[in-house]
Parts: C-alpha cells; structure tokens; sequence
C-alpha cells in the first residue's frame, strides 16, 4: 500500500492506473476509520480495480467553536486498517497541500438549497467546507468513483448535485450506514461518549425506526410525529436538533398525499457529543 502526501504524487498514480486500463475508486474520509468506513472501502474493492482512500480532517468544515482540535486522529491504526481491507494507496495530505493560498483565501464552493436546511441550518459553512474540500479531493485524485456513507445523507446529496452541476468527471457512489449491534450508528464521535450515553445512544435510532414504523402503517401527520419524536429524545436526556421527515429526493417537507419516497433524519446531542442518523423509508 502505497502512502502519498503529495498531491502531484496522487495525481500521477491514479493516471498511471488509468492509462492501464484500470478503473480507480477514491474512499474520502477523515480518519479514526472503524467499520463503517471499511463498509466505503469494500465496495471500492468491489467495483474498481484500485482503491485510494484519502485521510484529512478538513478544517473549513469545522466551525470555531466544533471539535476540530479533539477529533480523533489515529493514523497508524488507519493505515494497518485499510492495508488489511485492500486499499491500495492512501492520500495524507497537509493543511497546506490541500489550502496553498490559506484556509481564509481558499476558493470556496457553495451549494444552494440543499446546504442550507437540516445540518446547514445548525452548522452554517459547514458544507461549504466540505464541498470545498470534496471538489479539491476530486481534482487531486481524479479517480473514477467516489464512494460516500449514507449515514451522512445530506452530504451524499450535497456532493451528487455539486458532482451534476459542475459536470464533475466522477461517479458517486452510496454505501448503506454500518451499526453496532444495538443500532448506534458507527462514527468517530462515538468515541466522545461516557458509558452512561453509550448506553443511551441506541435510542436514535430506535426513534427513527418506530417513526418509520407508524409513516409505514400509514401515518401522514409528519408534524405531529417529528415532534413527538423530538419530546421522546427530550425526556431521555438528548438535545435535539431536529427530527426531520424529508423527501429523499430533494430533503423539502412532504405533503400529505406526497407520493416521493422519504427519509427520517435526526440530529441530537447528548452531553457534548452531537448525533446524527436516518433511516430510508
Ligand atoms: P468521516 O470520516 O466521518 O468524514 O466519514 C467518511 C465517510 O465514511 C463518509 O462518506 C461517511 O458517510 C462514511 N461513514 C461514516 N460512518 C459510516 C457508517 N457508520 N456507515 C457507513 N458509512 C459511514
């Protein structure tokens, strides 16, 4: 497995493997990997013929007062990781490599609408930042698939309409969320719990599910029940951001006789640790 911090060297060798014929996948991830982004790489393994996965904790996607300086970094740990699940090359780049000019007088990317809402609407330049560094990653390492989570459904929506609009030669790919047996999603904050919000985390989930049960059994008040939902979280101790029941499609508000299919989202924190699931319908 080959390891690169330089963005010429990347360049070089996704090329390389392309003038062989061969299709390349890229897995953009910020680091602390565990088994959901294994999951990512897997189906990068799958599909294409080499895999690069890159690793950066993208400081424009942070607001200030986020938890940039305590996200979890665990490089060598990644490394044996992806070497044992058949990647290829990983991409470590610096702050500098990937933002010359600077983090302030970086070329941005802005998506309207969809960055705006849910996430966007608690985290204000956070898809800014991600979509920046996403379309930079892009440039880099010009592969031919990426492949994105879809525990972070927003994003994945983001990134196919930025992908549509700037004509973008990559292929997105999505990959269902990996759960613990308990449900928790897997993500690197999970690391932030005690053993008390451990245990209580589950509850996300469980929420999204019985919410998806009644829409299933024909409940169309999504009102009613994304505040029920929220009041349920309340009582056991999270914070919520929201309870959201979206159009898949576009992640505007259904109507009653909507006939899109929907996705529940939810966002909460417990103690200092914000959560965010969803579940397809
Ligand atoms: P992150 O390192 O948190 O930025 O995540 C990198 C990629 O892994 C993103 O596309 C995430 O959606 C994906 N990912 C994170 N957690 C999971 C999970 N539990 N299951 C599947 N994909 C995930």
């Amino acid at each position: 497995m080959q390891i690169l911090n330089d963005k010429h060297a990347v360049r070089d060798c996704v090329r390389q493997w392309q003038q062989q014929g061969l299709r390349v996948g890229l897995v953009p991830t910020m680091g602390n990997l565990h088994a959901g982004h294994m999951a990512l790489v897997q189906a990068a393994v799958q599909q294409c013929d080499k895999v690069v996965t890159s690793i950066f904790v993208n400081p424009t996607q942070f607001a200030p007062d986020e938890d940039l300086a305590r996200y979890p970094r665990t490089p060598q740990a990644d490394l044996a990781l992806l070497e044992a699940h058949g990647c290829d090359a990983v991409f470590m780049p610096s702050v500098d490599t990937m933002y010359p000019l600077g983090l302030d007088a970086a070329t941005q990317i802005h998506v309207p609408a969809l960055s705006t809402v849910l996430e966007g609407a608690h985290r204000p330049s956070h898809f800014d930042g991600m979509c920046t560094v996403v379309a930079r990653l892009f440039l880099m390492v010009p592969a031919d698939h990426a492949f994105f989570g879809q525990k972070d459904y927003q994003q994945l929506k983001i990134v196919q309409r930025m992908v549509h609009d700037l004509a973008l030669p990559m292929v997105i790919e999505s990959v269902p969320t990996e759960r613990e047996a308990d449900g928790l999603a897997l993500s690197s904050r999970n690391t932030y719990l005690s053993m008390e919000e451990r245990q209580k985390a589950p509850l996300l989930h469980q929420v999204l599910a019985d919410v998806g049960a009644e829409i299933r059994m024909g409940a169309v008040d999504y009102r009613v029940l994304e505040q029920r939902a929220q009041e349920r979280l309340q009582r056991a101790g999270f914070v919520p951001d929201y309870v959201a029941i979206r159009r898949r499609d576009d992640l505007r508000q259904p109507d009653e006789n909507d006939t899109q299919e929907l996705i529940i989202l939810v966002a909460a924190r417990l103690g200092t640790t914000r959560l965010i699931d969803n579940l397809l319908l």
